[in-house]
């Protein structure tokens, strides 16, 4: 197993591999597939469950320091995640 990052959906930690990372840019959160734009980032399961949890609980604007998060970068996140489930 390789480092653990902590889901803002779930609260459960897990392999960094089996999560989509979110960075903070420029005020805004942005996917980051690749796990490597710099700043401050959170993690998220590559799940719908995880990622409706994370929305309903205004997680992302806390776990990225950020005032808050747009509605369409929380579709792309949603939409990644999800896409990366289907994929397996
Ligand atoms: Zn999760």
């Amino acid at each position: 197993m390789g480092p653990t990052r902590r889901c803002v959906g779930c609260g459960h930690s897990d392999d960094k591999a089996n999560l989509l990372r979110i960075a903070a840019s420029e005020g805004r959160a942005v996917v980051d597939a690749s796990a490597s734009r710099p700043g401050r980032g959170a993690y998220v399961h590559r799940n719908r469950e995880c990622v409706e949890q994370s929305i309903h609980r205004r997680a992302w604007a806390r776990a990225l320091r950020i005032a808050r998060v747009d509605a369409q970068d929380l579709d792309a996140i949603a939409t990644s995640a999800v896409e990366n489930d289907r994929k397996g």
